[in-house]
């Protein structure tokens, strides 16, 4: 661990509960870490989204999979973010749409409370199985294995074959633009800084097949898995002791 210089942070049940705010003692790990090195969320969600969940910590985000970045400064006592990436590609809404419809005909997902699908400002979109106004508990219960979404990972990568696909949250699936993903947007990031892939280190949960961290495992990158992110504190003491 002596030659890390830039420290990578999933953030979804990595050092939080999937969409819930930051608890106290993981605040004290994320500090400790921010204390000895650089560091960096790499999420799947909107920098502003992350910013907040984060209860506006002071550490700089890439968001959406690469399509945004933040940085995070200070400002008049109090945390202000400020995107310094923000790409936006424009989809056409009425096709994704039914793609979608025809997706929950195949795999007989037909129930959803709310939205079928959601559409991020980025042009990423989220293929929510239960529906963009499903309860939290609820999703949490729903596929806490990814067994659900494996099964049917290939059948929504096929229907979005120009895209890349990722399992992502409780119960849903990303769908980003082919050249976005987490590798790719932390290895952009570090090149900014002079980082090198071996002196980065990156904490996620989600490293299986089709995860949101499954590019940064593949990589050289050296990988810690946090399978609870109540366990963050144990998975990080070679790095902050
Ligand atoms: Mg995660």
């Amino acid at each position: 661990m002596n030659k890390i210089k830039l420290v990578g942070l999933d953030l979804d049940g990595t050092i939080t509960q999937h969409k819930t705010k930051l608890e106290e003692k993981n605040k004290r790990v994320l500090q400790e870490i921010c204390r000895k090195y650089k560091a960096v969320i790499v999420a799947a969600g909107a920098c502003q989204r992350v910013f907040e969940q984060l209860n506006r910590f002071k550490i700089n985000i890439i968001g959406n999979y690469g399509m945004q970045e933040a940085e995070v400064i200070e400002s008049a006592g109090s945390n202000q973010i400020k995107l310094v990436k923000d790409i936006t590609v424009h989809k056409n809404r009425a096709e994704i749409t039914d793609k979608i419809e025809r997706l929950r005909k195949m795999t007989g997902y037909l129930g959803y409370q709310g939205d079928t699908v959601e559409f991020h400002q980025s042009g990423a979109i989220t293929f929510p199985l239960l529906g963009t106004k499903a309860k939290l508990e609820d999703k949490l219960s729903f596929d806490p294995n990814r067994l659900k979404r494996r099964e049917i990972y290939h059948l929504v990568k096929n229907e979005f074959s120009d895209d890349t696909v990722f399992i992502g949250g409780t119960s849903s699936f990303d769908i980003v633009p082919k050249e976005f993903n987490k590798y790719t947007a932390l290895m952009n990031y570090a090149e900014k800084y002079g980082v090198k892939e071996n002196e980065i280190v990156y904490f996620g949960d989600d490293y299986g097949l089709g995860g949101n961290d499954e590019h940064v495992y593949q990589s050289k990158i050296k990988f810690v898995k946090v399978d609870d992110y109540l366990m963050l504190k144990e998975c990080v003491e070679a790095l902050i002791c």
